[in-house]
């Protein structure tokens, strides 16, 4: 297990602060780099149920209201699931029914009521989901409740946030800001469970630290049968961003009640790994199934075995990689690691090592996908937890010296000592100081 989510859809904060204390006490006392990725709830405004799908024409005037009707909600008015919904809209923006079924301007407002006159008419089908829009750009992005949770993962410190139906690039930077404004350095992490999120794919992945297939919700928002497609883009546009992809939901659902998991499952894994996604996300299996560790056990062994099938097939990486890097130095540090890693495959090395202060010469070279592990070593905690979402890194954290050859024998030591390497293995180094390439034995 490289980190571990905690979902603020279920529990309380204080329960989720105990988990995250487990987890920190954990990797003091074995020495492990477990990151903690806080999910936001991210649940939508809706309306509630009308009865039916009545139509709305244009120009009519129909009232959205928080209160309670029991039985007796007078006519054109539609109750609304959201509390602070009064106080958080504006007189003049716009609300869109289910993304544009329908649309509302806001006219008045009047209590727990907002008088909306409507500009574009259609049907008001039961629990539509509702968003609103000022000048030009979604207004409300976050639940209030999703703000103090965000306020819980930045006192904690988490090292991943997980945007739940993230729908532009917008949710992203203004998270981002919000974040750094905090003095905070989290990932931000969106997760791809709308339609709209498929719609900006791109530019949402551009914008975020990494994404989250969370098919669980996406399969409920687009026809089943589009879901694996659209798994298949979103690892590959995320790859060549070079942003880390988690595969989430159902992986092993059967074994949330029994022990082994169907051929089914097994092979929708082997597909997930086989798309040489980072990572594989559990979710009821390991929070409230009968057989988390056993479960986590199936996801490991089935990974690796299909990684050793890929291997001993020298499939190699056939993706095409475009260049990610914006400044000079970044394009020299993509070449070196584009091409340690060809070495490593071509000269069948037995691991590469990568020394980087910020991990995004690490990065580079897990998105190159080699044959090899990758140790990745680097001076913060903060960056070393973070690298453990990327595919292939095995990082650690070391105080380097200028010396490269201190720090080459420093760390041939640490991995001998714990039977990661041996003497007489052939390896390959690169290290984000020297812009450097060297292929050694082991001494
Ligand atoms: P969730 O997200 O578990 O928070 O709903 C993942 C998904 O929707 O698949
Ligand atoms: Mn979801």
């Amino acid at each position: 297990m490289n980190v571990a989510r905690i979902n603020m859809c279920h529990g309380t904060r204080e329960w989720h602060k105990r988990v995250i204390e487990r987890v920190r006490r954990l990797n003091e006392e074995k020495g492990y780099a477990v990151a903690i990725m806080m999910d936001t709830e991210g649940s939508e405004i809706h309306m509630g149920d009308l009865g039916g799908a009545p139509s709305v024409k244009d120009g009519e005037v129909w009232t959205l209201s928080v209160r309670a009707y029991d039985g007796n909600r007078p006519e054109r008015t539609i109750t609304v699931n959201y509390d602070g919904f009064a106080e958080d809209v504006q007189v003049g923006d716009e609300l869109l029914v289910d993304g544009g079924m329908v649309r509302f301007e806001v006219i008045e407002k009047i209590g727990p009521d907002v008088k909306c006159m409507c500009t574009d008419p259609g049907l008001l089908l039961p629990r539509a989901n509702l968003t609103f829009w000022r000048d030009g750009s979604l207004a409300r992005i976050f639940y209030f409740q999703d703000w103090l949770d965000i306020d819980f993962g930045i006192a904690e410190s988490v090292d991943f946030i997980a945007v739940s139906f993230v729908k532009s690039a917008d949710v992203i930077n203004h998270l981002k800001s919000y974040i750094a404004a905090r003095s905070s350095d989290i990932a931000v992490i969106a997760k791809i469970e709308s339609i709209d999120s498929l719609k900006n794919l791109k530019e949402i992945i551009e914008a975020s630290d990494g994404a989250m297939v969370a098919r669980g919700d996406l399969g409920a928002q687009i026809p089943l049968e589009q879901v694996p497609a659209a798994q298949q883009r979103i690892v590959e546009v995320c790859r060549q961003l070079n942003k880390p992809v988690i595969v989430a939901s159902q992986l092993l659902e059967s074994m949330i009640e029994y022990p082994t998991p169907t051929r089914a499952e097994v092979a929708d894994v082997s597909e997930a790994v086989r798309q040489r996604s980072d990572a594989l996300m559990l979710s009821g299996e390991s929070a409230m199934g009968q057989f988390p560790d056993k479960a986590l056990t199936v996801l490991r062994s089935v990974s690796v075995r299909i990684e050793k099938w890929w291997r001993d097939g020298k499939h190699h990486e056939a993706m095409e990689l475009p260049a990610v890097g914006s400044s000079f130095s970044d394009r020299i540090s993509e070449e070196i690691c584009t091409s340690a890693a060809k070495m490593a495959n071509n000269l069948e090395v037995d691991a590469l090592f990568v020394y980087t202060k910020t991990g995004h010469m690490a990065s580079l070279l897990s998105r190159c996908r080699p044959d090899c592990p990758i140790f990745a070593f680097t001076t913060s905690t903060s960056v070393r937890r973070r690298l453990n979402l990327q595919w292939g890194l095995i990082p650690f954290r070391l105080g380097f010296s200028d010396d490269m050859e201190s720090n080459l024998n420093r760390t041939f030591s640490l991995l001998k000592a714990r039977g990661m390497i041996k003497s007489g293995d052939l390896v390959i180094a690169v290290s984000d100081m020297l812009q450097s390439i060297q292929v050694m034995n082991v001494p």
